[in-house]
Formats: C-alpha cells, structure tokens, sequence
C-alpha cells in the first residue's frame, strides 16, 4: 500500500509573550522570512493576540493555532476559552503543554478531554507528551511518553483522529527553555516509541501517517540533528519562534528535508 508522505511542519509556541499591538508585525515578518516550500507553519499566539496575527497573516500559507483549549464545551470556568471559541480565529492548537500540565494542574484526563474537544471542532491538535529528567535518569522515559499517549487518546477513534490530522510532539520537559536539548538520536528513538505506542492502542498502520514533532530548545544551529532523523517530521519552537532569524534559519533547514522527502515515496 502506497502511504502518504508525513508533512514537515514548523510550529512556533509564543507562550506568554507578545500583545495584541506587536504580535501582528511580529507573525508577518516571521512569515515573510519562512516562505519555504513543503513546510508546514503554524504560529501559536497568546490567546489575545489571536485575532491580530490572523489578519496580519491573510494571504499567507501560514496556519494559526492556539496554545490550548478547555477540556469542556462551555460553562462555568473563569478565564478559560472552550475550542468554540476559537472558531475563525484559530485552526490548530497546541494540547498538553508540558506548562500547563505544571503550572495547571492538567492531567491525562483533562487532556484527553481537551484533544476531543479540539477534535470536535475541527481544530489540528498537537498533543504534547514528554518526560521529566528524574524519569529519564530512572531509565523510564519511554514508558511514560507511551502512558502519556495512552491516556490522552484513551477511547479517541484512530480514524477521526487520524483524519483531523492529529500531531504529537515530543517535549522532554529537561529541555523546554533550558537551553539543553535532547539528542538527535534519543529524539528518534522516541518518535519510533510513540508510533509502537499507537499501534499498541489500535492504531495500525495509521501510526505511521502522525507526524512526530520534536521540542525542547530547538534552534536555528541545531534543528539539522533532530531533521536529519526520518522519523522526526519538524520541530515545536519555543523561545526560538519570537526571533526571525532563528525561525529564518529553522524553516530553511526544514524546507531543505520537505524537498528531499518530496523526492521519495513512502511504501509499506
Ligand atoms: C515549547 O514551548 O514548546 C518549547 C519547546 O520551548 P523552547 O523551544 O523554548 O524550549
């Protein structure tokens, strides 16, 4: 059977940073630098900024996504924001941040709530999964990705999930911000845990098809280790993805793995 290629795909997780006044310029100098053919991109503003970084984007083939959503339709929860919401503003969002598991309280649960949510409105989910140094010293980093995994897609159809073209990126929290990032090759490895870990919950040959992201202190100098690995399919950029030249740099080098996977066919 003749499987799709996965895409490449550059997501930019602006955090807490930006206003509803700069982060328009912001997003369009970003992606006037980016424009590389093949590559996914998606800018993740604060949810305030949502609307100004999507007029300043019309016209141009980059996507805007939110930082999260609420794990419910609607009611009583001050300050949060249900995926109705983003209806027209956003069609992607981030789920499961490893900040907002932390300062949140977010668990699996919620989380899984959060991706059916997002689902339901027809919003592409990146589900964030991904360990704590003391779990990875433990020797146990991959059994808790795969958890991770489990508990968030936990009864998720893998065919509508598939189709609303679920990502997963794999942020080991010793990396996010740190200025320390994983391995190229312990990247991979991760990435080919987390397709295992989709086949074990019934996903079959779909696992292939999911795009796995790699997170934690990505930049400009060193996204090539984490690209030159065929199962990493792009990179979540924080701190990196305010800078243009960072973000120039990295959608250059994706663009280079875009063309050369363009190149090939993905048979299994
Ligand atoms: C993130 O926020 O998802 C992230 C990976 O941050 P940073 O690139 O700053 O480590």
């Amino acid at each position: 059977m003749i499987r799709p290629m996965r895409p490449v795909i550059v997501a930019a997780n602006w955090k807490m940073n930006t206003t509803p006044d700069d982060a328009g310029e912001l997003a369009r100098t970003i992606a006037g630098r980016t424009r590389e053919s093949g590559v996914t991109r998606v800018i993740c503003p604060p949810f305030v900024c949502l609307s100004a970084v999507r007029d300043a984007l019309a016209g141009e083939d980059v996507a805007v996504g939110a930082q999260d959503v609420h794990h419910e339709l609607a009611g009583a929860y001050t300050g949060d924001t249900s995926a109705a919401m983003l209806a027209g503003l956003a069609t992607w969002t981030i789920v499961g941040h490893s900040e907002r598991r932390r300062d949140h309280a977010e668990t699996d649960e919620r989380i899984a709530g959060k991706l059916r949510r997002a689902v339901e409105a027809g919003l592409r989910p990146i589900l964030c999964v991904g360990e704590t140094l003391d779990i990875r010293e433990a020797g146990n980093a991959e059994r808790l990705v795969v958890d991770q995994l489990a508990s968030a897609l936990d009864g998720a159809d893998p065919d509508v999930f598939s189709a609303a073209g679920l990502v997963i990126a794999y942020e080991p929290v010793w990396a996010i911000g740190t200025g320390r990032n994983a391995s190229g090759a312990d990247a991979a490895a991760m990435a080919e845990a987390i397709r295992r870990g989709l086949r074990a919950i019934g996903w079959g040959d779909l696992a292939d098809d999911v795009p796995v992201l790699y997170g934690g202190s990505v930049t400009a100098a060193n996204i090539g280790e984490f690209l030159a690995e065929p199962s990493i399919d792009g990179a979540l950029v924080g701190g990196a993805s305010l800078k243009p030249d960072e973000m120039a740099g990295i959608v250059a080098r994706a663009g280079l793995t875009a063309r050369a996977r363009a190149g090939e066919t993905l048979v299994s």
